[in-house]
């Protein structure tokens, strides 16, 4: 249990991280997962994302009631398992806007700066369109341009068919690129099973790392924390490095004071419309029961078929106030999906139909995280700030009253079906806006809460825990700022460019 690097999180970041170190053959190099292997078939076939949504594989935390929301206490789901939240989540690919990375104004960070990365990870990582979208995503997707094949992108008004880290009809996580490889090729160990509580310290040096089952791992060079937005600051936190009277009063000592810790949580609000007919969409009804009863014999021959949907199979970019002199960036992003999704509570239910959400590009409310308790078993106070800004409140109204214009225009012929939720009678601002308060999400898309930045914030430029030698940061928690689209991407970019960055460190 002695190794030269430990990487804690078998995550989207964690595992492209993991792998540019072992590939280096610097040392030994580990990985901590919490979860379980990924090796089950709810994982691999696409499809499979309903069931492993609130199981095992999922750390299945909850919000503290969103204030801005009705009071709801929202879903936070995160992957639990090799691959982290790329082997549970929809599979949609985005770099982000080039100027997402501009705009985090950090040396090293522009967009220049990161675009070899996510050509480098693209190479492995081979996105690509799943092999049978439904009609009904085909249709959706020419709602902007009616002969384009392209996906759309977060740099302009634009629909179609997502890119998706699947590969010949299943799903493709960062551990089939970055981690199984590199644990095949003898230069990585891999523990599943492995909870962390936290960092201990020797002589103001990270060196071992407590398991919560009482295990104790020791990094001899450095600790890579790459456990995600939630579960990197919990890390720390219990490890005595965040905001000071916080930790103390829950019996923490302390090791950094480090008060911007647990801060800036940003994520996607969306907001969804549920329509319902027969013969539109997927759906539990009789007259499919044919195609779901071949549909495993059809992945299993084939790679095709209806189990090879990771359900947001398409979608779109657009704005939402008038274009101005210095901003003409879509505002919204629509996912949509060719499935009869529940509105009464439940996500299978009887029917056919289809559903889409439209959410914030870059919202302006933020939100934190806290601990509850210095016991590693307790989930952490998560507030998502959700629609905390009246800005991202208008801009989902907006978005909504755009999204249903697309929806009545978008081609779909025959298979096109009535609006059932929240239904026709909604159309006045105060309406939508209440629909917007009572029935909102989010993308699972949080970030931010160990962001990269100067003098005050957790970590430095080189991803380096501010104060700290030998402790870096890598996943979706660096992001100054969240990016106008799916999260997963510049996540994996993160990792890639993390195991630069430390290897440089440790050159010098
Ligand atoms: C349901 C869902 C759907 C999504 N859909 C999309 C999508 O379609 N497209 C997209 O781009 N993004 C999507 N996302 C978001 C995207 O997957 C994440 O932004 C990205 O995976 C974050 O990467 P990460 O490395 O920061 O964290 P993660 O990938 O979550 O990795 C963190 C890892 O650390 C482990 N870990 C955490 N705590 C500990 C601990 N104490 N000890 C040991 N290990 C620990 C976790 O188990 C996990 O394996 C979705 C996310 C979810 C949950």
């Amino acid at each position: 249990m002695i190794f030269d690097f430990v990487v804690i999180g078998a995550g989207s970041a964690g595992c492209a991280a993991a792998s540019g170190l072992a590939q280096a053959r610097i040392g030994t190099v580990c990985v901590l997962e919490a979860g379980p292997n990924d090796a089950v078939p709810q994982v691999k076939i696409p499809f499979g994302l309903l069931y492993t949504m609130g199981s095992k594989r999922d750390w299945n935390f909850k919000s503290t009631p969103q204030t801005n929301a009705d009071n709801r206490i929202f879903n936070v789901n995160r992957g639990m398992m090799a691959g982290g939240s790329s082997s549970i989540n929809s599979m949609v690919w985005f770099r982000g806007r080039a100027d997402d990375f501009d705009n985090w104004q950090q040396p090293g960070w522009t967009w220049e700066d990161v675009e070899q990365d996510f050509i480098n990870i693209e190479q492995l990582m081979q996105p690509q369109q799943i092999p049978t979208p439904h009609p009904l995503s085909v249709a959706f997707a020419k709602s902007f341009r009616a002969n384009s094949n392209a996906p759309p992108t977060p740099e302009r008004e634009s629909a179609g068919l997502f890119d998706t880290n699947s590969r010949n009809g299943r799903r493709w996580s960062a551990a089939d690129a970055f981690l199984r490889p590199a644990v095949r090729s003898h230069a990585l160990k891999v523990i599943t099973g492995a909870n962390v509580n936290r960092i201990s310290f020797e002589d103001g040096r990270p060196k071992h790392i407590e398991l919560i089952d009482g295990r104790v791992v020791t990094a001899r060079r450095g600790i890579v924390l790459s456990a995600g937005s939630i579960g990197s600051p919990s890390i720390l936190m219990r490890s005595g490095v965040g905001p000071a009277a916080q930790l103390a009063s829950l019996g923490i000592s302390i090791n950094v004071d480090s008060p911007q810790v647990g801060q800036n949580l940003s994520d996607h609000p969306v907001i969804g419309v549920h329509h319902e007919g027969h013969n539109s969409g997927y759906g539990l009804v009789w007259n499919q029961s044919l195609q779901w009863a071949a549909s495993p014999f059809q992945w299993l021959a084939q790679r095709r078929g209806r189990l090879t949907s990771n359900f947001v199979e398409a979608g779109a970019f657009f704005r939402v106030n008038p274009v101005t002199a210095d901003d003409d960036r879509p505002e919204c992003q629509v996912h949509f999906i060719p499935y009869m999704m529940g509105y009464n509570g439940k996500s299978i239910t009887s029917g056919a139909g289809y559903f889409a959400d439209v959410g914030v590009c870059r919202p302006v409310s933020r939100g934190s995280l806290t601990l509850s308790s210095a016991d590693p078993r307790a989930t952490p106070n998560i507030d998502l700030g959700v629609l905390k800004e009246e800005q991202d409140v208008q801009t989902l109204v907006g978005g909504f009253r755009r999204l249903r214009q697309l929806l009545a225009n978008a081609p779909m012929a025959d298979r096109r079906a009535p609006e059932v939720y929240p239904g026709p009678s909604v159309t006045s601002d105060k309406e939508i806006t209440d629909h917007v308060r009572a029935r909102c999400g989010t993308a699972y898309h949080p970030v931010g809460t160990l962001a990269m930045g100067e003098k005050h914030t957790p970590v430095t430029n080189t991803l380096q825990l501010r104060g700290v030698d030998g402790l870096w940061v890598a996943d979706a928690s660096v992001m100054p700022g969240i990016t106008s689209a799916n999260t997963n991407a510049p996540s994996m970019m993160i990792g890639h460019r993390a195991a630069k960055l430390i290897l440089t460190e440790i050159k010098n």
